[in-house]
Protein backbone atom coordinates (compact mmCIF):
# COMPACT_ATOMS: atom_id res chain seq x y z
CA UNK A 1 0.00 0.00 0.00
CA UNK A 2 1.00 3.42 -0.95
CA UNK A 3 1.48 5.67 1.80
CA UNK A 4 -0.50 8.57 2.42
CA UNK A 5 1.77 11.87 1.80
CA UNK A 6 -0.20 14.89 2.47
CA UNK A 7 -0.74 16.45 6.15
CA UNK A 8 -3.06 15.21 8.93
CA UNK A 9 -4.48 17.41 11.26
CA UNK A 10 -5.47 14.86 13.67
CA UNK A 11 -8.88 15.12 15.29
CA UNK A 12 -7.75 13.44 18.10
CA UNK A 13 -3.76 13.74 18.68
CA UNK A 14 -4.18 12.60 21.88
CA UNK A 15 -5.99 9.11 21.54
CA UNK A 16 -4.10 5.80 21.06
CA UNK A 17 -5.68 2.05 21.33
CA UNK A 18 -8.39 1.66 23.54
CA UNK A 19 -7.33 0.11 27.33
CA UNK A 20 -9.40 -2.41 27.00
CA UNK A 21 -8.28 -3.96 23.82
CA UNK A 22 -4.45 -3.36 25.28
CA UNK A 23 -4.98 -5.32 28.37
CA UNK A 24 -7.23 -8.16 26.23
CA UNK A 25 -4.48 -8.40 24.20
CA UNK A 26 -2.03 -8.66 26.41
CA UNK A 27 -4.06 -11.50 28.17
CA UNK A 28 -4.04 -13.43 25.62
CA UNK A 29 -0.22 -12.83 24.65
CA UNK A 30 0.57 -13.89 27.74
CA UNK A 31 -2.19 -15.99 28.55
CA UNK A 32 -3.66 -14.41 31.81
CA UNK A 33 -6.92 -14.75 33.64
CA UNK A 34 -8.49 -12.00 31.59
CA UNK A 35 -10.27 -9.47 34.83
CA UNK A 36 -9.93 -6.51 32.48
CA UNK A 37 -12.04 -5.78 29.73
CA UNK A 38 -15.91 -5.50 30.62
CA UNK A 39 -17.70 -8.47 28.94
CA UNK A 40 -19.28 -11.88 29.95
CA UNK A 41 -16.46 -15.25 29.59
CA UNK A 42 -19.82 -17.07 29.51
CA UNK A 43 -22.40 -18.29 26.41
CA UNK A 44 -25.83 -15.75 26.52
CA UNK A 45 -29.62 -17.73 26.29
CA UNK A 46 -29.91 -20.47 23.85
CA UNK A 47 -33.73 -19.11 23.44
CA UNK A 48 -32.07 -15.88 22.82
CA UNK A 49 -29.76 -17.14 19.93
CA UNK A 50 -32.69 -19.61 18.64
CA UNK A 51 -34.71 -16.29 18.08
CA UNK A 52 -31.77 -14.47 16.49
CA UNK A 53 -31.24 -17.90 14.02
CA UNK A 54 -34.86 -18.00 13.45
CA UNK A 55 -35.45 -14.44 12.41
CA UNK A 56 -32.41 -14.77 9.66
CA UNK A 57 -33.77 -17.87 8.53
CA UNK A 58 -37.35 -16.23 8.27
CA UNK A 59 -35.69 -13.74 5.94
CA UNK A 60 -36.31 -10.88 7.85
CA UNK A 61 -32.43 -9.92 6.74
CA UNK A 62 -33.32 -6.44 4.92
CA UNK A 63 -32.90 -3.02 5.86
CA UNK A 64 -35.11 -2.56 9.22
CA UNK A 65 -37.37 1.23 9.66
CA UNK A 66 -34.92 4.02 10.37
CA UNK A 67 -35.57 4.01 14.16
CA UNK A 68 -35.72 0.25 14.42
CA UNK A 69 -38.14 -2.52 14.41
CA UNK A 70 -41.76 -1.43 15.69
CA UNK A 71 -42.34 -4.09 17.92
CA UNK A 72 -39.03 -3.39 19.60
CA UNK A 73 -39.53 -0.29 20.03
CA UNK A 74 -42.96 -0.74 21.73
CA UNK A 75 -41.43 -3.47 23.76
CA UNK A 76 -38.59 -0.70 25.11
CA UNK A 77 -41.38 1.78 25.42
CA UNK A 78 -43.94 -0.88 27.84
CA UNK A 79 -40.53 -1.59 29.81
CA UNK A 80 -39.89 1.69 30.23
CA UNK A 81 -43.08 2.43 31.71
CA UNK A 82 -42.94 -0.55 33.67
CA UNK A 83 -39.39 0.16 35.29
CA UNK A 84 -39.72 3.72 35.61
CA UNK A 85 -42.99 5.13 35.26
CA UNK A 86 -41.57 7.11 31.78
CA UNK A 87 -43.53 7.35 28.62
CA UNK A 88 -41.90 6.99 25.56
CA UNK A 89 -43.79 7.56 22.03
CA UNK A 90 -41.82 4.71 20.48
CA UNK A 91 -42.92 6.55 17.35
CA UNK A 92 -40.86 9.40 17.51
CA UNK A 93 -39.22 9.10 20.96
CA UNK A 94 -37.42 5.37 20.92
CA UNK A 95 -34.37 5.00 18.87
CA UNK A 96 -32.49 1.83 18.52
CA UNK A 97 -29.26 1.68 17.47
CA UNK A 98 -26.31 -0.35 16.87
CA UNK A 99 -24.93 -0.18 20.47
CA UNK A 100 -24.80 2.42 23.13
CA UNK A 101 -21.60 3.58 22.40
CA UNK A 102 -22.51 4.93 18.97
CA UNK A 103 -26.16 6.31 21.01
CA UNK A 104 -23.79 8.09 23.05
CA UNK A 105 -21.84 9.74 20.20
CA UNK A 106 -24.95 10.11 18.07
CA UNK A 107 -26.49 12.16 21.01
CA UNK A 108 -23.26 14.24 21.28
CA UNK A 109 -22.94 15.14 17.52
CA UNK A 110 -26.38 16.34 17.46
CA UNK A 111 -26.29 18.83 19.79
CA UNK A 112 -22.55 19.87 20.42
CA UNK A 113 -20.54 22.78 18.55
CA UNK A 114 -17.39 23.82 18.68
CA UNK A 115 -16.56 26.54 21.61
CA UNK A 116 -19.64 24.19 23.37
CA UNK A 117 -18.46 23.01 27.11
CA UNK A 118 -19.94 19.51 28.22
CA UNK A 119 -19.32 18.56 32.07
CA UNK A 120 -18.25 14.63 32.65
CA UNK A 121 -17.44 13.18 35.61
CA UNK A 122 -14.15 11.80 36.68
CA UNK A 123 -12.92 8.93 36.28
CA UNK A 124 -15.07 8.69 32.99
CA UNK A 125 -15.52 6.04 30.62
CA UNK A 126 -13.44 6.12 28.06
CA UNK A 127 -15.60 7.05 25.35
CA UNK A 128 -17.15 10.26 26.13
CA UNK A 129 -14.56 12.71 25.84
CA UNK A 130 -12.85 11.48 22.28
CA UNK A 131 -16.80 12.12 20.93
CA UNK A 132 -16.69 15.81 22.35
CA UNK A 133 -13.45 16.57 21.04
CA UNK A 134 -13.72 15.14 17.51
CA UNK A 135 -17.07 17.31 17.13
CA UNK A 136 -15.50 20.32 18.25
CA UNK A 137 -16.89 20.59 21.72
CA UNK A 138 -14.73 21.28 25.56
CA UNK A 139 -15.09 18.78 28.32
CA UNK A 140 -15.40 20.22 31.15
CA UNK A 141 -14.52 17.41 34.45
CA UNK A 142 -16.04 17.18 37.75
CA UNK A 143 -14.08 14.74 40.02
CA UNK A 144 -15.72 11.97 41.68
CA UNK A 145 -14.89 12.11 45.30
CA UNK A 146 -12.78 9.16 47.12
CA UNK A 147 -13.33 6.88 49.15
CA UNK A 148 -16.75 6.06 47.07
CA UNK A 149 -16.77 8.28 44.43
CA UNK A 150 -19.15 10.15 45.13
CA UNK A 151 -21.01 13.65 43.26
CA UNK A 152 -20.03 17.03 45.23
CA UNK A 153 -22.82 18.94 43.78
CA UNK A 154 -21.32 22.40 44.85
CA UNK A 155 -18.91 21.44 42.20
CA UNK A 156 -21.10 20.73 39.38
CA UNK A 157 -22.77 23.60 40.26
CA UNK A 158 -19.94 25.76 39.47
CA UNK A 159 -18.52 23.92 36.59
CA UNK A 160 -21.54 25.17 35.20
CA UNK A 161 -21.32 28.08 32.40
CA UNK A 162 -23.05 30.00 29.97
CA UNK A 163 -21.46 27.85 27.19
CA UNK A 164 -22.73 24.52 28.78
CA UNK A 165 -24.39 22.34 26.50
CA UNK A 166 -24.21 19.08 28.33
CA UNK A 167 -23.87 17.01 31.49
CA UNK A 168 -23.18 13.35 30.99
CA UNK A 169 -24.15 10.75 33.75
CA UNK A 170 -23.34 7.41 34.05
CA UNK A 171 -25.27 5.01 36.67
CA UNK A 172 -24.37 2.59 37.43
CA UNK A 173 -20.71 3.54 37.30
CA UNK A 174 -18.04 2.40 35.04
CA UNK A 175 -15.00 2.22 36.13
CA UNK A 176 -16.10 2.86 39.95
CA UNK A 177 -19.13 0.74 40.42
CA UNK A 178 -20.78 3.32 42.32
CA UNK A 179 -24.49 4.20 41.53
CA UNK A 180 -26.39 7.61 42.12
CA UNK A 181 -29.08 8.07 44.74
CA UNK A 182 -32.50 9.52 44.79
CA UNK A 183 -31.00 12.74 46.24
CA UNK A 184 -27.85 13.13 43.54
CA UNK A 185 -30.77 12.97 41.47
CA UNK A 186 -33.10 15.40 42.75
CA UNK A 187 -29.99 17.75 43.31
CA UNK A 188 -29.43 16.61 39.50
CA UNK A 189 -32.90 17.81 38.55
CA UNK A 190 -32.90 21.33 40.72
CA UNK A 191 -29.55 22.51 39.15
CA UNK A 192 -30.71 22.28 35.51
CA UNK A 193 -33.90 23.43 36.31
CA UNK A 194 -34.50 26.44 33.99
CA UNK A 195 -31.42 25.92 31.64
CA UNK A 196 -31.16 24.49 28.44
CA UNK A 197 -28.95 22.02 29.38
CA UNK A 198 -29.33 18.33 27.92
CA UNK A 199 -28.57 15.19 29.51
CA UNK A 200 -26.76 12.27 28.11
CA UNK A 201 -27.27 9.58 30.84
CA UNK A 202 -25.32 6.20 30.20
CA UNK A 203 -27.33 3.37 31.89
CA UNK A 204 -25.86 0.53 30.00
CA UNK A 205 -25.78 -1.62 33.75
CA UNK A 206 -29.53 -0.51 34.66
CA UNK A 207 -30.49 -3.93 35.56
CA UNK A 208 -26.94 -4.58 37.66
CA UNK A 209 -27.73 -2.59 40.72
CA UNK A 210 -27.09 -4.39 44.15
CA UNK A 211 -28.17 -4.76 47.48
CA UNK A 212 -31.72 -4.22 47.02
CA UNK A 213 -31.49 -0.66 45.81
CA UNK A 214 -33.67 0.41 42.72
CA UNK A 215 -32.01 2.00 40.39
CA UNK A 216 -32.36 5.64 40.12
CA UNK A 217 -32.11 6.81 35.67
CA UNK A 218 -33.31 9.82 34.69
CA UNK A 219 -36.22 9.29 33.43
CA UNK A 220 -38.08 8.41 36.72
CA UNK A 221 -37.70 12.20 37.05
CA UNK A 222 -39.82 14.18 35.00
CA UNK A 223 -37.49 17.20 35.15
CA UNK A 224 -34.84 15.37 34.00
CA UNK A 225 -36.78 12.87 31.64
CA UNK A 226 -37.83 16.21 29.74
CA UNK A 227 -34.33 16.56 28.99
CA UNK A 228 -32.61 13.59 28.79
CA UNK A 229 -30.94 11.35 26.03
CA UNK A 230 -31.75 8.02 27.65
CA UNK A 231 -29.06 5.63 26.67
CA UNK A 232 -28.78 1.53 26.94
CA UNK A 233 -27.22 -1.32 25.80
CA UNK A 234 -28.92 -4.85 24.60
CA UNK A 235 -25.29 -6.09 24.85
CA UNK A 236 -24.65 -6.03 28.94
CA UNK A 237 -28.39 -7.01 29.67
CA UNK A 238 -28.50 -9.98 27.55
CA UNK A 239 -24.57 -11.02 27.84
CA UNK A 240 -24.46 -10.15 24.25
CA UNK A 241 -21.34 -7.26 23.74
CA UNK A 242 -20.61 -9.03 20.28
CA UNK A 243 -23.81 -8.17 18.89
CA UNK A 244 -23.80 -4.21 19.64
CA UNK A 245 -27.04 -3.30 19.89
CA UNK A 246 -28.33 -0.32 21.92
CA UNK A 247 -31.66 1.82 22.21
CA UNK A 248 -31.92 5.52 23.01
CA UNK A 249 -35.10 7.34 24.68
CA UNK A 250 -35.88 10.87 24.38
CA UNK A 251 -38.14 13.51 24.15
CA UNK A 252 -39.45 13.73 20.85
CA UNK A 253 -38.19 17.38 20.24
CA UNK A 254 -34.55 16.12 21.06
CA UNK A 255 -34.89 12.11 19.35
CA UNK A 256 -35.97 14.29 15.99
CA UNK A 257 -32.33 15.99 16.06
CA UNK A 258 -30.88 12.73 16.98
CA UNK A 259 -32.75 11.04 13.97
CA UNK A 260 -31.34 13.26 11.79
CA UNK A 261 -27.81 12.67 12.62
CA UNK A 262 -28.38 8.67 12.90
CA UNK A 263 -30.26 8.33 9.65
CA UNK A 264 -26.46 9.39 7.37
CA UNK A 265 -24.61 7.75 9.85
CA UNK A 266 -25.53 4.32 10.55
CA UNK A 267 -29.27 4.82 9.15
CA UNK A 268 -30.38 1.31 10.95
CA UNK A 269 -29.26 -1.23 13.08
CA UNK A 270 -28.79 -4.93 12.28
CA UNK A 271 -32.84 -5.74 11.44
CA UNK A 272 -32.98 -9.83 12.72
CA UNK A 273 -31.28 -9.30 15.64
CA UNK A 274 -34.21 -6.93 16.41
CA UNK A 275 -36.63 -9.45 16.08
CA UNK A 276 -34.97 -11.56 18.24
CA UNK A 277 -35.06 -9.05 21.39
CA UNK A 278 -38.44 -8.26 20.42
CA UNK A 279 -39.51 -11.75 21.11
CA UNK A 280 -36.93 -12.72 24.04
CA UNK A 281 -38.42 -9.34 26.09
CA UNK A 282 -41.45 -10.19 26.20
CA UNK A 283 -40.42 -12.20 29.41
CA UNK A 284 -38.93 -9.70 31.74
CA UNK A 285 -37.51 -12.32 33.90
CA UNK A 286 -33.45 -12.05 32.54
CA UNK A 287 -33.09 -8.67 33.19
CA UNK A 288 -34.95 -8.65 36.52
CA UNK A 289 -33.16 -11.55 37.31
CA UNK A 290 -29.45 -9.96 36.15
CA UNK A 291 -28.85 -8.25 39.45
CA UNK A 292 -28.71 -11.18 41.53
CA UNK A 293 -26.91 -12.98 39.26
CA UNK A 294 -24.27 -10.66 39.11
CA UNK A 295 -24.63 -9.78 43.01
CA UNK A 296 -23.47 -13.43 43.90
CA UNK A 297 -20.41 -13.12 41.29
CA UNK A 298 -19.55 -9.49 43.14
CA UNK A 299 -19.81 -11.73 46.38
CA UNK A 300 -17.71 -14.91 45.55
CA UNK A 301 -15.17 -12.67 44.17
CA UNK A 302 -14.89 -10.34 47.35
CA UNK A 303 -15.14 -12.84 49.52
CA UNK A 304 -12.13 -14.62 47.93
CA UNK A 305 -9.81 -11.59 47.72
CA UNK A 306 -11.44 -11.30 51.73
CA UNK A 307 -7.54 -12.82 52.50
CA UNK A 308 -5.72 -10.30 49.98
CA UNK A 309 -4.13 -7.35 50.70
CA UNK A 310 -6.02 -4.80 48.44
CA UNK A 311 -8.77 -2.78 49.89
CA UNK A 312 -11.53 -3.50 48.37
CA UNK A 313 -14.02 -0.34 47.51
CA UNK A 314 -17.67 -0.30 47.16
CA UNK A 315 -19.34 -2.25 44.41
CA UNK A 316 -23.12 -1.00 44.25
CA UNK A 317 -23.44 -1.77 40.26
CA UNK A 318 -22.68 -2.65 37.12
CA UNK A 319 -19.78 -5.77 37.21
CA UNK A 320 -16.68 -4.12 38.30
CA UNK A 321 -14.83 -3.87 41.14
CA UNK A 322 -12.35 -1.82 41.88
CA UNK A 323 -9.36 -2.35 44.38
CA UNK A 324 -6.67 -0.11 46.04
CA UNK A 325 -3.53 -1.31 46.06
CA UNK A 326 -1.03 0.98 48.89
CA UNK A 327 -0.35 -2.19 51.08
CA UNK A 328 1.15 -4.05 47.54
CA UNK A 329 2.91 -1.75 45.36
CA UNK A 330 4.31 1.82 44.80
CA UNK A 331 4.19 1.39 41.00
CA UNK A 332 1.95 3.61 38.85
CA UNK A 333 -1.41 1.40 38.31
CA UNK A 334 -0.42 1.77 34.79
CA UNK A 335 3.28 -0.38 35.12
CA UNK A 336 1.02 -2.27 37.56
CA UNK A 337 -1.55 -3.90 35.55
CA UNK A 338 1.06 -5.29 32.83
CA UNK A 339 3.21 -6.61 35.43
CA UNK A 340 0.88 -8.32 36.93
CA UNK A 341 -0.46 -9.68 34.16
CA UNK A 342 2.91 -10.67 32.42
CA UNK A 343 4.74 -12.16 35.62
CA UNK A 344 1.07 -12.97 37.76
CA UNK A 345 -1.20 -14.34 35.24
CA UNK A 346 -4.11 -11.56 36.44
CA UNK A 347 -5.32 -8.91 33.42
CA UNK A 348 -7.09 -5.62 35.22
CA UNK A 349 -7.81 -2.66 33.90
CA UNK A 350 -5.48 0.25 35.20
CA UNK A 351 -8.32 3.34 36.63
CA UNK A 352 -6.25 6.47 35.93
CA UNK A 353 -6.74 5.63 32.35
CA UNK A 354 -9.69 7.38 32.65
CA UNK A 355 -8.52 10.46 33.95
CA UNK A 356 -7.74 13.30 31.34
CA UNK A 357 -4.90 13.85 33.45
CA UNK A 358 -3.84 11.08 34.80
CA UNK A 359 -4.55 10.86 38.61
CA UNK A 360 -2.44 8.09 40.17
CA UNK A 361 -4.72 6.86 42.96
CA UNK A 362 -3.38 3.40 43.29
CA UNK A 363 -6.59 1.85 42.11
CA UNK A 364 -6.92 -1.56 39.88
CA UNK A 365 -10.53 -2.42 38.23
CA UNK A 366 -11.57 -6.15 37.87
CA UNK A 367 -14.45 -7.20 35.99
CA UNK A 368 -16.22 -9.95 37.58
CA UNK A 369 -18.73 -10.82 34.61
CA UNK A 370 -16.70 -13.95 34.33
CA UNK A 371 -17.56 -17.80 35.31
CA UNK A 372 -16.81 -18.44 39.23
CA UNK A 373 -13.91 -20.62 38.20
CA UNK A 374 -12.27 -17.54 36.25
CA UNK A 375 -13.20 -15.61 39.65
CA UNK A 376 -11.71 -18.23 42.16
CA UNK A 377 -8.76 -18.65 40.38
CA UNK A 378 -8.16 -14.96 39.70
CA UNK A 379 -8.64 -14.21 43.32
CA UNK A 380 -6.07 -16.77 44.34
CA UNK A 381 -3.09 -15.38 42.68
CA UNK A 382 -3.86 -11.55 43.82
CA UNK A 383 -4.25 -13.19 47.50
CA UNK A 384 -0.56 -14.05 47.12
CA UNK A 385 0.53 -10.43 46.49
N1 LIG B 1 -21.18 2.81 28.47
C1 LIG B 1 -20.56 2.15 29.45
C2 LIG B 1 -20.50 2.75 30.81
C3 LIG B 1 -19.97 0.91 29.18
O1 LIG B 1 -19.34 0.24 30.15
C4 LIG B 1 -20.02 0.40 27.88
C5 LIG B 1 -19.29 -0.86 27.55
N2 LIG B 1 -20.06 -1.87 27.62
C6 LIG B 1 -20.72 1.11 26.90
C7 LIG B 1 -21.26 2.34 27.22
C8 LIG B 1 -20.83 0.63 25.49
O2 LIG B 1 -21.89 -0.23 25.25
P1 LIG B 1 -22.05 -0.87 23.79
O3 LIG B 1 -21.17 -2.06 23.72
O4 LIG B 1 -23.52 -1.20 23.68
O5 LIG B 1 -21.64 0.18 22.80
N1 LIG C 1 -17.28 -1.39 28.48
C1 LIG C 1 -16.26 -2.37 28.52
C2 LIG C 1 -15.35 -2.11 29.72
O1 LIG C 1 -15.48 -1.14 30.39
C3 LIG C 1 -15.40 -2.44 27.30
C4 LIG C 1 -15.96 -1.99 26.02
C5 LIG C 1 -14.85 -1.78 25.03
O2 LIG C 1 -13.95 -2.59 24.93
N2 LIG C 1 -14.91 -0.69 24.34
O3 LIG C 1 -14.48 -2.88 29.98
Amino acid sequence: MPSFKGHIKSKLPNVGTTIFTVMSRLALEHNAINLSQGFPDFDCAKALKDLFSKAINSGLNQYPPMAGVPVLRERVAEKMERLYGATYDPEHEITVVPGATYGIFTAIATLIRPGDEVILFEPAYDCYDPAIETVGGTSVFVPLELPDYHVDWRKVQAAITPRTRMIIMNTPHNPTASVLSAEDMRMLEGILRGTDIVVVSDEVYEHIVFDGHVHQGVSRYPGLAERSFFVSSFGKTYSVTGWKMGYVCAPKELMSEFRKVHQFNAFVACSPVQYAFAEYMKDPAPYLELAAFYQRKRDLFRQALAPSRFTLMPSRGSFFQCAGYDAISDERDTDLAVRLTKENGVCSIPVSVFYKNPRYEKVLRFCFAKSDDTLKRGAEVLCRL
